[in-house]
């Protein structure tokens, strides 16, 4: 049978516009649909005006810290509607590159809701459209949690878009959304709370580092609340918040976001037409090939539910492009060793094992920390300090995983990934020359184990 298309990408997000346009440059006739915001969640919605967000967080310490330089700065002033309009200008530029990348490639771009109507076919905009191959890569959305009140909260979606800074933000989660934006309102000078109902936050960093970061928000002023969990929301006559806590303790606040995690993207898609089948968490379930249950579609990114970042769902998408149109080019995707960032302030940058995954997996493992002040604060009145960790394997000499919280953790943490990847031991750190005088060069220079 002839089909409209070889493929039809539903969600051109990070996933989906890497699949579309490497399947077309290999020949394919492609189809991408999208509902929403070309570039999906990343571009709109998530890592890049988040980025920018921080950065405009970190001026707040820059000027401070400046006079230990000798500079002599006016009351800074901050204005939040022109972060978000110069942040909006950005943001529709990319969606124009998108636009351009897309239909330079060759891919038909459909602008609407895609239902998928049958294993081959998929309607948009009332037309239906046949395929060959369907791919999902539609993400996810936030989830909040349905307590009373939860209507007066908002989520990230929202969060980007506010037309003023609120003056008291309660941020509620202890994952990367909620610390990253608990620490770009505080940054902005918003009186803000974190509230995670563990113990400590960041489930699954490495235990120094979750401890180290809880010590410097701490320096920094923001109110962390652990063990804590919202039972009701109430609006107040003047428009804030009030919150009550499930202790029976109540808080006020002029915003509450939640970042609770984000369910899959699957509102309305037609699922029920096809053998689609979900995991127990709800994410579209997919072997190693990102094949579903139905031989004709495929899934890949957020809405398979393995790991949500940007360049996780851009190698997938590389990979299903690679798999169906150029066979002889397919590398599974190797999901150990990703490196990853948290964009709080101060960041967190990691790969690897964590401490505590290292023991669990039964290594004999050796511990190199170190924590100092950076050179930079040395003129100023800051108290932060950096934290730098290694896990390595006693027996085999391999560094397992590398942990850091501290200024431009991320872009340190990006080149320690390839060494990490490439196998690199102990003593290939401590045979590499620094580069000095930086924070970075203290990977290479820490010779005694803090434990074994
Ligand atoms: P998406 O990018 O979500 O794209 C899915 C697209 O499908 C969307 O555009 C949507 O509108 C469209 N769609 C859905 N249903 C339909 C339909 N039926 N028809 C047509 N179109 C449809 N990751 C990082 O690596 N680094 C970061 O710093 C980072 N920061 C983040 C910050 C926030 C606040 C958030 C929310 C996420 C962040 N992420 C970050 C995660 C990252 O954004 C996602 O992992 C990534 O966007 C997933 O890509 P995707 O292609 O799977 O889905
Ligand atoms: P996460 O899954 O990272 O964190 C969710 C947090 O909410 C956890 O602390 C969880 O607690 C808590 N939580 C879940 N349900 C409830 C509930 N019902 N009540 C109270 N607390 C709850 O999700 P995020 O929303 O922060 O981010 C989604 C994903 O997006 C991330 O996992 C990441 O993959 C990606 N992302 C990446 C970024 C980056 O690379 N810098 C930045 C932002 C997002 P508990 O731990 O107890 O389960």
């Amino acid at each position: 049978m002839a089909y409209d298309f070889d493929l039809y990408v539903i969600g051109a997000g990070s996933g989906g516009v890497r699949a579309a346009r490497f399947a077309a440059g290999f020949g394919a006739k492609v189809a991408v649909a999208e509902s929403r915001y070309l570039g999906g969640t990343c571009v709109n919605v998530g890592c890049v005006p988040k980025k920018l967000l921080v950065y405009g967080a970190h001026f707040a310490e820059d000027f401070e810290q400046a006079s230990g330089f000798g500079w002599s700065l006016d009351q800074a002033q901050f204005d939040w509607p022109t972060l978000i309009a110069n942040k909006d200008r950005e943001i529709n530029r990319l969606n124009g590159i998108y636009r351009n990348l897309l239909v330079n490639s060759g891919v038909t771009l459909h602008e609407g809701h895609a239902k998928i109507v049958d294993p081959h076919q998929v309607e948009i905009n009332g037309e239906r459209f046949t395929a060959k191959n369907i791919l999902i890569a539609t993400g996810g959305w936030p989830q909040i949690p349905e307590i009373p009140g939860h209507e007066h909260a908002i989520s990230s979606n929202q969060a980007f878009f506010l037309k003023e800074l609120p003056k008291r933000v309660l941020v509620v989660g202890g994952g990367y959304i909620a610390v990253e934006f608990a620490g770009i309102f505080h940054g902005l000078g918003a009186e803000t709370t974190l509230l995670y109902r563990g113990e400590l936050f960041l489930r699954g960093f490495d235990g120094s580092v979750r401890k180290h970061l809880q010590e410097e928000l701490t320096k920094r002023g923001m109110d962390l609340q652990f063990n804590a969990d919202i039972e009701r929301i109430d609006k107040q006559a003047d428009g804030s918040l009030k919150v009550t806590l499930k202790d029976g303790r109540q808080l006020e606040a002029d915003c509450v976001f939640y970042a609770t995690g984000r369910r899959p993207m699957l509102d309305n898609l037609g699922l029920e037409n096809t053998g689609v089948k979900l995991d127990k968490k709800g994410f579209v379930e997919v072997d190693e090939l990102y094949q579903t249950a139905e031989p004709s579609i495929l899934a890949l990114g957020d809405v398979i539910g393995r790991v949500q970042l940007t360049p996780v769902a851009l190698a997938e998408g590389m990979a299903v492009a690679r798999r169906l149109f150029k066979p002889e080019l397919y590398r599974a995707v190797d999901y150990k060793m990703i490196p990853t960032a948290v964009f709080s302030l101060p960041n967190i940058g990691t790969v690897g094992l964590t401490e505590e995954e290292a023991r669990e997996a039964g290594h004999d493992v050796q511990i190199f920390e170190s924590r100092f002040r950076p050179m930079k604060l040395t003129l100023t009145e800051c108290q932060e300090r950096t934290l730098m960790k290694l896990v390595v394997d006693a027996r085999t000499d391999k560094v397992l995983g590398c942990h850091m919280v501290g200024p431009e953790a991320g872009e340190i943490v990006q080149g320690l990934a390839i060494a990490l990847k490439a196998g690199a031991t102990k003593r290939d750190f401590d045979e590499t020359i620094g580069v000095h005088p930086t924070a970075a060069e203290e990977f290479v220079t820490m010779r005694t184990p803090v434990a074994g």
